[in-house]
């Protein structure tokens, strides 16, 4: 599974992409763990990231873009990821696009976490509470003003993205002030919904694909002598199931896009009624 987690500082992001961690086996890519580690490692990247960061900033799209693109290449992120603050700019998700394009990797879906913006100081305030009470260090920009650039970049340039994605198909709103356990359970709702649509369709309306393996097998050990009804030969054989077995695909692809699409019509739907 290929996700994109999108909301506002706040919104509870990090928290839920860490669930699906621990629960789906995801691979969490957080372009701002990222930069952080970056930051206190002093690499190059750190070095140009410091102080736009602190400032409450966005640091350069080809900087993000590069750091995931080469993340999503690494073989744990293979199996899925979930992406946490990226992207954040409509650039940046046109690169993505063009970067899954180029690995041949789909975005399952984007989910939006919806939360009020009165909410977001207090909770970024209680954040910060929580990391001194744990004696951790506290990000420099946590602070009441930063947020308030941070809310304000938010606003700009990635809620744009909300359009984005949901003009692709792709977007799925989650109401972000329910408690974290009810996010979480939402997204598992969703993430499973997603799953059961992309299976491979129903039976006797489309080949699956073990059909198609058997037929390969059958037409094959033939060895080119007759078979029950007509003598095939081995190469004819191998061309047909050639041809079965790519008909099987492209529609089992195609049934999985309609399905994923309906998926995320119907979800959107719902919650819009709600
Ligand atoms: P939050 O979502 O709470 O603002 P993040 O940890 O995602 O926090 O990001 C922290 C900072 O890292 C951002 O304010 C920004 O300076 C930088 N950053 C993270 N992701 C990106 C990105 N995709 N593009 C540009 N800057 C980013």
């Amino acid at each position: 599974m290929r996700l994109i987690l999108l909301g506002p500082p706040g919104s509870g992001k990090g928290t839920q992409a860490q669930r699906l961690v621990e629960r789906d086996g995801l691979v969490q890519l957080s372009t701002g763990e990222m930069l952080r580690a970056a930051v206190a490692a002093g690499t190059t990247v750190g070095l140009k990231a410091k102080d736009i960061m602190a400032a409450g900033g966005l640091v350069p799209d080809e900087i993000v873009v590069g750091i995931i693109s080469d993340r999503i290449d690494q073989p744990d992120a293979k199996s899925g990821f979930v992406l946490d603050g990226f992207p954040r700019t409509v650039p940046q998700a046109e690169a993505l696009d063009a970067l899954l394009k180029h690995k041949h990797m789909k975005l399952d879906a984007v989910i939006e976490l919806r939360v009020n913006e009165g909410a977001l100081l207090s909770r970024v305030e209680a954040r910060v509470a929580e990391m001194r009470a744990r004696g951790e260090d506290v990000r420099a920009d946590d602070t009441p003003e930063v947020l308030t650039r941070r809310l304000a970049n938010y606003r700009a340039q990635t809620e744009p993205l909300i359009h984005y994605y949901s003009e692709r198909r792709k977007l799925i709103t989650v109401d972000g002030m329910m408690s974290i356990e009810e996010v979480t359970k939402e997204i598992s709702r969703i993430l499973h919904a997603i799953a059961k649509a992309q299976k491979p369709a129903k039976k006797g309306s489309r080949k699956s694909v073990a059909g198609t393996k058997k037929t390969a097998k059958k037409a094959g050990s033939r060895g080119g002598k007759p078979g029950p009804k007509r003598p095939v030969s081995v190469k004819k054989a191998a061309k047909t199931a050639l041809r079965a077995a790519k008909r099987a695909v492209g529609g089992l692809r195609k049934g999985a896009k309609t399905a994923s699409r309906k998926v995320v019509k119907k979800l959107t739907k719902k919650r819009a009624k709600a």
